[in-house]
């Protein structure tokens, strides 16, 4: 029985140390493996038999480690009478039974034993449950018969077989008894040391069990916190992305340095720069008050002088051509008084004139040293890369002077050629910068003075910058030369066919000038407003501008636009700040053989604050240019065709150049001369327009000589030649040699002022009576010459100037602020006027009084 408890308690106590996953069944917990085997049976024996009858896994294992088969049914009953003897027994009370039948119960206590110990470890719960019973019963039975009972060596062989074997043990009376009480004594001892030591290991246990919830506490804690590291470490992409940042912040951090290092050089430059600017600012500040103090002497100087060196010319003139008259008497007379008075009063003549040459030489040294070197260097300057350059190269250029006006806005006076048509001159300033839009000539002018535009002295008083010439036309440019001469710094502007032309017309009009000199030499008076060097000058002057390039000059901006007309002819934009004014010079916007249509620039000069347009034509409408042409053209034909000559006196430049064209598409197999001013004229044609005039047969007159044969020869065609008014030129031996020859013709085409034979001549062909007969003086090389007038004479427009529908249209499109005419007739002028305030909503204003914005 013994060793089934104590087999028992060794399966428990390796059950404990094992797995639970392999522990075939549940540990105790009660159990602790250092108790001794004593301590067990004698303590624990009973819990040990309760735990073997609760649990049939353990029965098993016990029964297998020690061979104890299972119980018979006989042992069962047996068991089961025992257990019940037992209880019979307790419940009696009986004292004395167990006295009497000790012997028989020693043999029972023997046998329930093995009895116990079979059913200890039956399988069946109800026999481990009896045998647990009876092991509880027997321990109430005293130790020392108890342990005299255990006959351990027994107790296993007992259980072996199948069969029920009586275990009767040794005979317990050969134990020695008082050995036997030690033991117990010794159990009983062991026992309370087990006892004590479970107590302590008990309280151990409860320590370590609070310590290992404590540690359990800091377990979590530690998990927690470390679950809470583990979130907030960064992440290997974040890790990357703050090295990366890192790396930034470092380039970032060089970068900045470099930048302020940078900043702090161009400081340093942006420094030195501004001192040297100001340096130079004082510098030129101290150049210009130098200059400003010469040009004021210069001034003085000059109103000094007035007009001396004219005064002393024409005195000059005077003397010689007094002189002249004299010795011519003196030669026919004896020597007397009266011829010895007219030698004297020669001579003093001449001692007169000397003296004036004298004057005229040493007239102030400081003026002649700036005439002939030009003023100070100054302000004139090419506004824009693209255009033309060299303006103030080896001329003198002039920035405005103190001592002009500083007002920056635009003022424009019509200086001529506002009420008439000639002597074109408009005056345009701004910010002490002074211009001269055309400076021409007034034609049939009875003096070189009179020709002048009429208020020429105001530009002439201040110093001039530069001339603009719109075109080519003598009552446009022809006084330029004379102007330069007392503006010597002042360039001329225009575009380059102009400057092409502008020669020849000036060399056409200084040999007209000299002519009528010549012719009035006798009356001692008449000088030619400029001669040959005059026009070299110039020539010299010009600087030619394309259209749409803008060139500056001080404070004004000038462009020019195509205007038709004529070659060359241009418009011309002034710009001051924000203040524009268009002057159109001469303009026709219908387009002709030899020239385009006008082309108006919309951006340059459409909204302008001023437009200063001509009016030559403001009263009335052309026909239609087309059937102008038919009629023309057919006129001629009809002569030709019946064998005469038709001469068209016509300006040499435009009209010639027009009609020549015509009569080559036209009337191919005409005959036709051009002559005079339209010859070279033609040719400069030819080459800046790129067109061809002299082919077929239109055909040049060379010279004088060729001319004489012509006039002699030439039969039947049509005669192309200067001037257009029968003023001069070859105009007039043709007319004087066709103007009798009753089937030729005289077709005049183009504008004839009022004083002008060509107008006598429209008069003459529109009398009353046309059979009276009729006559017309003309102007000879040898004075005036009266002709007789049987050949046809009419008149044909063939204008190059926008009519008064015309002139309407480009107003609208041009749409300026406000409105002044100019080259026109006064009267005529008004009423476009009105006409333009009422029925177009346009403002208008004077041409007699200056405009400014
Ligand atoms: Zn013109």
């Amino acid at each position: 029985m013994n060793r089934v408890l104590l087999a028992t308690a060794v399966i428990l106590n390796e059950w404990r140390s094992m797995h639970p996953a392999r522990r075939p069944g549940a540990a105790r917990s009660w159990l602790v493996p250092s108790w001794p085997s004593g301590l067990l049976l004698s303590c624990h024996g009973g819990r040990l038999a309760a735990e073997l009858a609760g649990d049939h896994i353990l029965r098993a294992h016990v029964r297998a480690r020690l061979g104890v088969a299972a119980l018979s049914r006989v042992d069962v009953d047996a068991l089961d009478a025992q257990v019940r003897g037992m209880d019979l027994r307790e419940g009696s009370g009986d004292g004395k039974g167990a006295a009497e039948s000790a012997e028989a119960q020693q043999v029972d206590v023997n046998v329930t034993r093995a009895l116990i110990a079979g059913a200890l470890v039956d399988p069946a719960d109800t026999t481990a449950a009896m045998g647990a019973r009876l092991l509880g019963l027997l321990a109430e039975i005293p130790d020392s018969d108890l342990v005299q009972s255990l006959p351990l060596d027994h107790a296993g062989a007992a259980a072996q077989g199948a069969g029920r074997q009586r275990i009767d043990g040794p005979s317990s009376g050969q134990q020695d008894q008082s050995g036997l009480r030690q033991d117990v004594a010794q159990l009983r001892r062991q026992a309370r040391i087990s006892a004590a030591e479970l107590r302590r290991t008990q309280t151990e246990l409860t320590k370590a069990q609070a310590l290992a919830d404590t540690l359990r506490g800091d377990v979590k804690r530690l998990t927690a916190e470390r679950d809470v590291a583990r979130a907030a470490a960064p992440s290997r992409r974040q890790r990357q992305q703050l090295k990366d940042a890192a790396r930034l912040a470092a380039d970032l951090k060089k970068a900045r340095k470099q930048v302020s290092q940078l900043l702090h050089e161009r400081e340093t430059v942006s420094r030195r720069h501004e001192e040297e600017t100001r340096a130079l600012r004082n510098a030129v500040a101290k150049a210009e008050t130098k200059r400003d103090q010469a040009v004021d002497a210069r001034h003085r100087l000059e109103e000094r002088l007035g007009d001396l060196p004219g005064r002393a010319h024409y005195l000059q003139n005077l003397l010689k051509g007094r002189i002249a008259h004299l010795e011519a008497n003196l030669a026919g007379l004896p020597p007397n008084r009266t011829r010895s008075r007219m030698e004297r009063e020669i001579s003093q003549l001449c001692g007169l004139s000397e003296h004036i040459a004298r004057v005229l030489q040493t007239t102030d040294p400081q003026l002649q040293a700036e005439l002939v070197a030009g003023p100070p260097a100054g302000g004139m300057a090419d506004s824009s890369s693209n255009e033309d350059h060299g303006i103030g190269s080896g001329v003198g250029v002039y920035r405005p002077a103190a001592h002009a006006s500083t007002d920056r806005g635009l003022r424009v006076e019509i200086l001529g050629g506002g009420n008439e048509i000639g002597g074109s001159a408009v005056l345009v300033e701004a910010g002490g910068t002074r211009i001269l839009v055309d400076a021409g000539v007034r034609p049939n002018a009875d003096s070189p003075r009179s020709a002048a535009p009429p208020l020429i002295a105001k530009a002439i008083e201040g110093r001039l910058d530069a001339v603009v010439v719109t075109h080519g036309h003598n009552d446009h440019a022809g006084f330029v030369p004379k102007l330069l001469d007392d503006q010597r710094q002042a360039v001329t502007i225009c575009t380059p066919a102009t400057a092409a032309l502008l020669p020849t017309m000036w060399a056409d009009a200084r040999r007209v000038m000299a002519q009528q000199a010549d012719d009035a030499a006798a009356y001692g008076w008449l000088a030619p407003l400029y001669g040959e060097a005059e026009v070299e000058a110039a020539e010299k002057s010009m600087r030619p501008l394309t259209y749409g390039r803008s060139r500056t000059v001080g404070a004004l901006t000038i462009q020019l636009f195509d205007a038709g007309h004529i070659l060359g002819a241009a418009g011309v934009v002034i710009r001051a700040g924000d203040e524009r004014v268009v002057i159109t010079g001469d303009i026709f916007n219908l387009p002709q053989l030899s020239v385009g249509a006008a082309q108006l620039p919309p951006k340059l000069a459409r909204g302008a604050d001023l437009l200063v347009i001509e009016s030559t034509y403001c009263h009335s409408r052309h026909r239609d240019r087309a059937g102008q042409i038919q009629d023309f053209v057919g006129a001629i034909a009809e002569v030709v065709g019946r064998g005469g000559r038709v001469l068209i006196p016509a300006f040499g430049l435009g009209r010639a150049q027009e009609v020549a064209l015509m009569m080559r598409e036209q009337l191919p197999d005409v005959r036709v001369l051009v002559d005079g001013l339209a010859r070279p004229i033609s040719e400069i044609y030819e080459r800046e327009a790129n067109l061809s005039i002299f082919t077929g047969r239109v055909q040049r007159v060379s010279n004088s000589r060729h001319r004489s044969r012509l006039m002699r020869s030439f039969h039947s065609g049509v005669v192309i030649t200067t001037s257009g008014m029968l003023s001069g030129g070859f105009a007039v031996p043709w007319a004087q040699e066709i103007l009798p020859d009753p089937h030729s013709a005289l077709f005049v085409c183009g504008y004839q002022d009022e004083e002008s034979p060509g107008r006598a001549l429209q008069r003459l062909a529109t009398r009353d009576d046309p059979a009276a007969p009729a006559t017309l003086t003309l102007p000879t090389e040898t004075g005036l010459t009266t002709v007789s007038v049987a050949a046809r004479v009419e008149t044909y427009s063939l204008s190059a100037h926008a009519d008064r529908d015309g002139l309407s249209e480009i107003i609208s499109e041009l749409a300026p602020a406000q409105t002044m005419l100019v080259h026109g007739l006064g009267r005529e002028q008004k009423e476009f006027r009105e006409t333009l305030e009422r029925a177009r909503g346009q403002r208008t204003v004077r041409n007699d009084r200056p405009w400014s914005g």
